[in-house]
């Protein structure tokens, strides 16, 4: 079994948008309890990588690297890319402690999928794919719109998976259009 039902939405996305391939490197950002990551692990088989973070300590997984920090932290993300180097996905499940305060959980949301964006353009390869997850409100309209400039194209998946909590969609970008922007570029 997995450590969390989130495992099931990352299936779903997968089999929806085609992200994760065998060998693949993968990056996953908000990954505790690990769900994902052991799905992504089952995805990459034996040849690929998988490297997890968050905040919270995540118990090990057989041929899975993590790093405990946080994304909004800029010393978390230079930490990544020099231990990762180039990535064919980068996904996120990250999500703020909800206050229950609709607008406040949106932007908080919001500003960790442009967290999650930011790291991507710094570990992409060309062709390399995005997912993250946002609650919906009158800022995704604008993240969606950025992403899309940097993607073939970018759509908006709901999966069953979180039917329960109506406001969580998944941007999910395919196909990064140039190479990896680094800082001091
Ligand atoms: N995908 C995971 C799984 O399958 O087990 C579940 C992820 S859970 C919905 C969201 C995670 O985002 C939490 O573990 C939380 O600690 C993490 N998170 C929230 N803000 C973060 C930040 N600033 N940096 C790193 N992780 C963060």
């Amino acid at each position: 079994g997995y450590r969390s039902r989130a495992a099931y939405k990352l299936k779903q996305l997968d089999s929806d948008a085609g992200l994760v391939s065998d060998g693949d490197t993968v990056v996953d950002l908000g990954a505790a309890p690990g769900g994902w990551l052991q799905v992504a692990s089952e995805l990459v088989g034996e040849g690929g990588t998988v490297v997890g973070v968050d905040l919270q300590r995540i118990d090990s997984i057989d041929g899975v690297e993590t790093i405990r920090g946080d994304m909004t932290d800029e010393g978390t993300r230079e930490q990544i890319v020099e231990s990762v180097g180039e990535a064919d996905a980068v996904v996120s499940d990250m999500a703020p402690n909800m206050t229950g305060e609709y607008s406040l959980d949106h932007a908080r949301s919001v500003y960790l999928a442009r967290m999650a964006f930011e790291t991507a353009l710094e570990l992409l390869a060309p062709g390399g794919d995005f997912v993250a997850k946002v609650f919906e409100g009158p800022d995704t309209d604008a993240l969606r719109a950025d992403i899309d400039e940097e993607f073939e194209y970018v759509r908006t998946i709901h999966p069953d998976a979180s039917r329960d909590s109506s406001s969580e969609l998944y941007m999910v970008a395919k196909g990064r259009l140039t190479a990896p922007v680094r800082e001091g570029d």
